[in-house]
């Protein structure tokens, strides 16, 4: 079988990583509903089921490989960028850009992580509080 490698020499064997344990993988499969909002060959966008913003989108890449933003970084450079465009491309798309939005990626328990498949965050739609211990 072999790692395919793209033409940007980027691997895309991980693309197809799914674990069936996850929601966000259940959502990619459309086996559970979400509302999606906007999609790449490489990621999907949807609105978040408990918004914590007016908007509240999450951009997620179509591979359950990577847990955080940190391993998709190391991992998978172009995607970590693709996700960050997609991220650009939904906040422009839902009228965010010129009033400003935050893009969050929540890593581990201490940050209140609940989904282990990579997950950008894309809020605004009204002026967001500060963030961090309250
Ligand atoms: P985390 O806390 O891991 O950074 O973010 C996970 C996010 O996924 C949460 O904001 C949560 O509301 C959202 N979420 C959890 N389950 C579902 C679901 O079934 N559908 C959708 N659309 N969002 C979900
Ligand atoms: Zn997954």
């Amino acid at each position: 079988m072999g790692q395919e490698i793209t033409a940007s020499g980027e691997s895309s064997a991980a693309d197809t990583t799914f674990e069936p344990g996850c929601i966000f993988c259940s959502i990619l499969r459309r086996a559970i509903p979400a509302t999606v909002v906007q999609e790449t060959e490489r990621t999907l966008a949807f609105r978040d089921i408990a918004p914590q913003a007016p908007t509240h989108v999450l951009v997620i890449p179509r591979t359950h490989a990577y847990p955080n933003a940190a391993e998709l970084a190391a991992g998978d450079p172009g995607l970590t960028a693709e996700l960050l465009r997609a991220g650009a491309a939904v906040a422009a798309a839902e009228g965010l850009t010129e009033d400003g939005y935050r893009m969050v990626f929540n890593t581990g328990d201490y940050a209140g992580q609940t989904v282990y498949h990579v997950h950008l965050h894309v809020l605004g739609g009204d002026a967001l509080g500060r963030f961090g211990t309250p």
